[in-house]
């Protein structure tokens, strides 16, 4: 595998699988030579946006693979430039090419669990009435849970209805790059034309209109325009409406005034299915033991499991062995070395002060201040977790509390994680960057 390809693959478990399609998916190592790679991409549009947007990921890929690379020039494949296209593959002049509808996000591909039932009961009631019942209909959950898979799903059902439908989808980052430009060009007709005369206006990840003003003016009044033409808006964010922090309150009272649904991180049975079903898409044989390893291994985080898919599936066709449990093991090492990952209080103690903005000396500090005394006792309940610590070792970890003390805050953050949803969900980011 050349030193892109390795680029690539650290790439698409970090960027979205869409965007990373969009601006990785066809590109390819044209030559590399004295640390200079070269490296042919589909169209100028895309050298552009890698150049601007994306070389800072690039280049930490770079860094993380610790690859002897000191420059990266991209070439645009003259030949091989495409036609800017909107979500029905209809060229429009002047946008970025490509952002459509992923094939493989269909409501046939995707598995339904506890997790994300209710997001994706009302998808379909979106499709079976669009722009009336269910409008906007915003989904929120964490990163990889399938949020901008449902999105295109209802997309792509909306299509197969009426194909003259006119379903826009954009990213909110994107939504804000493209207005820029057409203020530049002044072209702002045409961004108008493009937004609001949609029948389905998909946008991704609007907490990314956090604190941007002028995007969220304009994002305002296309939003109103749909809205009064009874349109279907689709959004979806990382948080729900009023935890995305800089977003003005016309807005805010707007993205709630239609139906918010959550997803949820998979559970185990949810995840072997996700993995079983990706696995039949793409014709791997997997056994139902090498699922459930993975199932197990692999964070909550579904792309991350089809990842490690992937990279089975590659090393099964590049030896000719079939997929097994041993071959999992071995390939997914860096994810699980030496079986199990030894996890130290220390490590918890410093990752829970970054999720709460506390020093690993403040956590650990006698007091019971709030601030303090909450991620103090998830600290506890996460060494409870994922540590073999007894109590009083934990007591110890944490500036000598008794492990009476220990006990009761463990029970304290069961308890809440059961009521208190943010708290469940920010436990979970925590586990899945510390396993
Ligand atoms: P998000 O937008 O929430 O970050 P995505 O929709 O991009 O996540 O999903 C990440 C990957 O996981 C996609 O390849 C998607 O198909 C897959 N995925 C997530 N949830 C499911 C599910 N319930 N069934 C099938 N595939 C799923
Ligand atoms: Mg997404």
């Amino acid at each position: 595998m050349n030193a892109w390809e390795l680029i690539k693959q650290k790439l698409a478990s970090q960027l979205s699988a869409e965007s990373f399609e969009n601006w990785f998916g066809r590109t390819a190592l044209r030559e590399a030579q004295d640390g200079a790679i070269y490296v042919g991409v589909p169209s100028d549009a895309v050298r552009q946006y890698i150049e601007q947007e994306l070389s800072e990921a690039v280049w930490s890929a770079v860094r993380e693979l610790r690859l002897p690379i000191r420059e990266i020039v991209y070439e645009a494949n003259r030949q091989g430039a495409t036609t800017p296209v909107n979500g029905n593959g209809q060229a429009l002049g002047g946008f970025e090419p490509d952002y459509r509808l992923n094939p493989k996000f269909t409501f046939d591909n995707f598995v339904v669990g506890a997790c994300n039932q209710f997001a994706h009961a009302a998808a379909k009631a979106v499709v079976e009435k669009p722009g009336v019942q269910y409008n906007p209909l915003y989904i929120y959950g964490g990163v990889g849970m399938g949020k901008t898979h449902l999105m295109h799903a209802v997309g792509r059902a909306l299509l197969d209805r009426q194909d003259r439908a006119r379903i826009v989808y954009t990213g909110a980052e994107r939504f804000m790059n493209e207005m820029i430009t057409c203020l530049k060009q002044n072209r702002m007709s045409s961004f108008h034309a493009r937004y609001r005369t949609a029948n389905v206006l998909l946008v991704d990840d609007v907490q990314f209109l956090g604190g941007k003003d002028a995007t969220q003016d304009e994002f305002f009044y296309t939003f109103n325009e749909l809205y009064d033409a009874q349109q279907q808006i689709i959004l979806t964010s990382d948080s729900p409406p009023n935890a995305i922090s800089g977003l003005v309150e016309r807005l805010r009272s707007r993205f709630s005034s239609g139906l918010t649904v959550d997803v949820q991180p998979p559970d185990l049975e949810t995840k072997m299915a996700i993995v079983g079903k990706k696995a039949e898409a793409e014709g791997i044989e997997l056994p139902d033991e090498v699922a459930y390893f993975l199932a197990t291994k692999a964070k909550s985080n579904v792309r991350e499991l089809e990842g490690a898919l992937m990279k089975l599936s590659m090393q099964s066709s590049v030896t000719g062995n079939p997929i097994t449990v041993a071959m999992a093991q071995q390939a997914l090492k860096h994810l699980v070395p030496n079986g199990e990952k030894r996890i130290s209080i220390e490590s918890i103690i410093k990752a829970v002060g970054g999720e709460y903005g506390l020093t690993p000396v403040q956590l650990k500090q006698k007091t019971n201040e709030r601030r303090i005394a909450r991620p103090r006792q998830v600290a506890m309940y996460l060494a409870k977790e994922l540590t073999p610590a007894s109590l009083p070792e934990i007591g110890r970890a944490f500036s000598g509390k008794h492990h009476t003390t220990v006990l009761h805050s463990i029970d304290v953050v069961e308890k809440l994680r059961q009521k208190d949803e943010d708290l469940n969900r920010c436990i979970q980011r925590l586990m899945d960057t510390l396993q």
